[in-house]
């Protein structure tokens, strides 16, 4: 699944392409998306482009009339193609350019989304998201003040977008492993200390991902290449009975909320109940 630094990769990767062009038309094969592909794409026409920006894992297409919002789903990938390439089985939406470029939007699975909305202040798609993970606004005194009367387990609460967008689950595992936090404290067993580690251990690995993401980019040009999904230096997710790579202890394994939690006992420390 596209992660918040593969979204912002394929961000950087398609702004240079976009913006200061006009869009000159959208071809939509399959509506058939998470939700149907909004009517007002379809209608679209040289509508320069203003900018490309993100918000949690939503891209946003800025035009004169208002915003066009993609989710990547759970296989949605996006490509500049420099010219018209023949399309194939799971190509949903072309946007045409006025330079012939065209931005090929696939999806397999089909779990994507593509709306369009006047004001983003209105987007129900965007209401109630928290902070961004990399801004000033999420520090260890906002984790600390939202935590208090917390009596959830630390790793969902942190993959939960009302408190920070984008924290999926390899990045609260790996996260709470640098961090030396068990993930399932309770969230208000957190002291201000452990607050300022865990803040800047998931600005790191997320800040990190998008780094080696940034290696990817000339895959938007190749007709053939897809953004991969970045090879991440891994020290518990998926690593179940797996030596740590810190002490040697065996890498345990619980299900929180239907995610698997990877964890080190002797690594990380609190009040667990396993
Ligand atoms: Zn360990």
């Amino acid at each position: 699944m596209p992660e918040l630094p593969e979204v912002e990769t394929s961000r950087r990767g398609i702004e240079p392409h976009l913006v200061g062009n006009v869009l000159h038309y959208a071809i939509v094969r399959n509506s058939k998306l998470r939700w149907p592909v909004s009517e007002k794409i379809k209608t679209l026409l040289d509508e320069p482009i203003l900018s490309v920006q993100r918000r949690a894992k939503y891209l946003l297409i800025e035009l004169n009339k208002g915003w066009i919002i993609i989710h990547l789903g759970m296989s949605g990938s996006l490509r500049i193609l420099l010219e018209e390439q023949p399309e194939e089985k799971h190509d949903h939406v072309d946007l045409i350019f006025r330079d012939g470029k065209v931005l090929r939007y696939t999806d397999p699975r089909r779990f994507g989304a593509w709306l369009w909305c006047e004001d983003l202040e209105t987007s129900s798609v965007l209401a109630h998201l928290g902070p961004e993970p990399l801004c000033d606004e999420f520090n260890a005194e906002y984790l600390y003040q939202k935590s208090r009367h917390k009596s959830v387990a630390i790793k969902p609460w942190l993959m939960d977008n009302k408190l920070v967008v984008g924290v999926g689950n390899i990045y609260a595992n790996e996260a709470l492993f640098s961090s030396a936090i068990m993930p399932d404290r309770k969230a208000n067993s957190l002291t201000q200390d452990e607050c300022t580690i865990l803040v800047n251990a998931i600005k790191k690995v997320l800040a990190r991902s998008i780094e080696q993401g940034g290696t990817t980019l000339k895959d938007f040009l190749q007709s053939d290449g897809k953004p991969g999904y970045f090879a991440q230096e891994l020290f518990v997710y998926g690593r179940k009975d797996k030596p740590c790579l810190i002490c040697g202890n065996t890498i345990e394994s619980i299900k929180q909320g239907q995610r698997s939690t990877f964890f080190c006992r002797h690594c990380q420390h609190g009040e667990s109940e396993n």
